[in-house]
């Protein structure tokens, strides 16, 4: 009997244990517990990540270096993502109405300032959007929609696409490689999913193939 107790208890704690393996940046963190939701792409192969994009609902600013951010993750050897229509697409780009994004950020500052947001849904359409949806959705992203400022905040062509190139990295399963509260990445380091510092890096980097590589197994 205690045998058997055991033996359960051991069984959980590898379950657990394999639950909240973190191999790299995850998007969804909790700092109070330290721990992190792993949430996977989840239409892939055994050797990379099929990503069908659609770039029609996004203003002329941003539809000139859509395929520029398409093709920047195609330069991953872990990603393949494709232009395709809206219907077949699983990750789509929008350009909101300003209204909407007031909305969504009422902070005037967040209003001016941020560049993008991307709402990422799970294999049962639920929205992740909070440590808690996360934990409790099935952890695998069937699609994401990507939402980019309305505002003209005279960004560069280059500037730009890196905001959709990043934006895409959220889709996929990538967070913030410089998160202060988990594993900040070493200020040399280059990374497409940094938030600060050196943010000249306009295609993923060794650093986003490498978590790929870690995350999924590739
Ligand atoms: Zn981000």
């Amino acid at each position: 009997m205690i045998l058997k107790s055991k033996a359960l208890f051991l069984t959980l704690l590898f379950f657990v244990c394999s639950a909240v393996t973190i191999y790299a940046h995850e998007v969804f963190y909790n700092p109070a517990t330290s721990s992190s939701v792993a949430l996977r792409w989840q239409d892939k192969t055994t050797s990379y990540l099929n990503v069908p994009t659609n770039g029609d609902y996004l203003n002329s600013t941003y539809t000139s270096v859509y395929s520029n951010a398409v093709s920047a993750w195609n330069g991953s050897p872990y990603v393949k993502a494709s232009s395709t229509g809206f219907g077949s697409s699983k990750v789509d780009f929008a350009t909101p109405t300003t209204n909407f994004w007031q909305q969504t950020f009422p902070n005037y500052s967040d209003y001016i300032t941020i560049l993008g947001i991307t709402f990422i849904y799970d294999t049962n359409s639920a929205q992740i959007s909070t440590y808690s949806t996360a934990f409790n959705s099935t952890r695998k992203i069937k699609s994401a929609q990507i939402y980019i400022t309305p505002l003209s905040n005279n960004q560069t062509a280059t500037q730009r696409t890196q905001t959709l190139t990043h934006e895409m990295g959220h889709a996929i399963g990538l967070g913030h490689s410089d998160n202060s509260s988990y594993a900040p990445i070493a200020s040399s380091t280059q990374s497409i999913m940094r938030t600060s510092g050196p943010l000249n890096y306009y295609t993923p980097q060794t650093h986003e193939n490498n978590d790929l590589k870690a995350m999924y197994g590739f």
